[in-house]
């Protein structure tokens, strides 16, 4: 990465200065070439929100045990660990989002009846709802970023709907300005759009604000970090909630929340 090190103000274009200048001034601002990230003081954070604030795959886990095991009393006829097994082989196929992964495993399986289809829906949703936390000293957290006035954001892959019900659900709503979920461009965070959007609507609140002055927190690399590197952002890589290694390097990595604190 190219450094330029000179200090800010000995290169603020005076009133004198041209348009082209001060145009040319803030291009190397938004590209990034000015400072090295780490230097930048950080004033909006994007956050993902499943693994990094919420512990998504447990509840998942949990509360699809739940569903095998009223599916069993309601008359299914296999053992537990192989119906597990084979209801998250299916959720992994159908997507963790949604709402047929019951139905189709119940198809697959040969044993498709709307009273164990009921029984299997009644339960993971009561355990779900139950597993919806916040991991811990997440709120602790937040509420220390936002009275410093640093502005946060959560950028999701998840459906809207789903994102702001477990936003809800863990009581910490409030502490976000947007939340950029799936349907606001179709597109998951690997193409870089929902970043772009939600840069868009970050400057609507603070005009000027560089993308070097903003982290992205995330537990991938892949869907997370990388497309926020490639815009310019600092990132902060969530390992409490990684499930799977991956190549590559963040600026930051927390082994809890709570360090987030130790930078920001
Ligand atoms: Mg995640």
């Amino acid at each position: 990465m190219l450094l330029v090190a000179f200090s800010l103000n000995s290169y603020m274009p005076t009133p004198a200065a041209s348009g082209e200048h001060v145009r040319s001034i803030k291009s190397l601002f938004s590209c990034g070439l000015y400072f090295s990230a780490e230097m930048r003081k950080i004033r909006a954070i994007f956050f993902d929100l499943d693994n990094t604030l919420s512990d998504f795959m447990r509840m998942k886990e949990e509360a699809c045990r739940a569903a095998v095991r009223a599916m069993i009393a309601a008359g299914l006829d296999m053992t537990q660990e192989k119906a597990y097994a084979v209801l998250m082989k299916t959720y992994f196929a159908v997507g963790l989002e949604s709402d047929m992964a019951f139905s189709e495993f119940l198809k697959s399986v040969g044993q498709f009846d709307h009273k164990i289809l009921v029984a299997a829906i009644n339960d993971y949703l009561k355990t779900k709802n139950d597993f919806i936390k916040p991991y811990p000293n997440v709120e602790l957290v937040l509420q220390k970023l936002q009275k410093e006035g640093v502005i946060l954001n959560i950028v999701t892959d998840a459906p809207k709907t789903k994102a702001l019900q477990r936003l809800s659900t863990m009581g910490i709503k409030r502490y976000f300005k947007f939340v950029v979920g799936h349907e606001d461009t179709g597109r998951e965070k690997q193409t870089g759009l929902p970043l772009m959007l939600a840069l868009n609507k970050l400057r609507r609140e603070v005009p000027g604000i560089l993308n070097s002055e903003i982290l992205m927190v995330g537990d991938s690399m892949e869907r997370d970090l990388n497309p926020a590197k490639k815009l310019g952002l600092q990132t902060a890589l969530a390992k409490y909630g990684q499930r799977t290694e991956e190549t590559g390097t963040a600026d930051y990595e927390l082994i809890e929340i709570k360090d987030l604190t130790n930078f920001v």
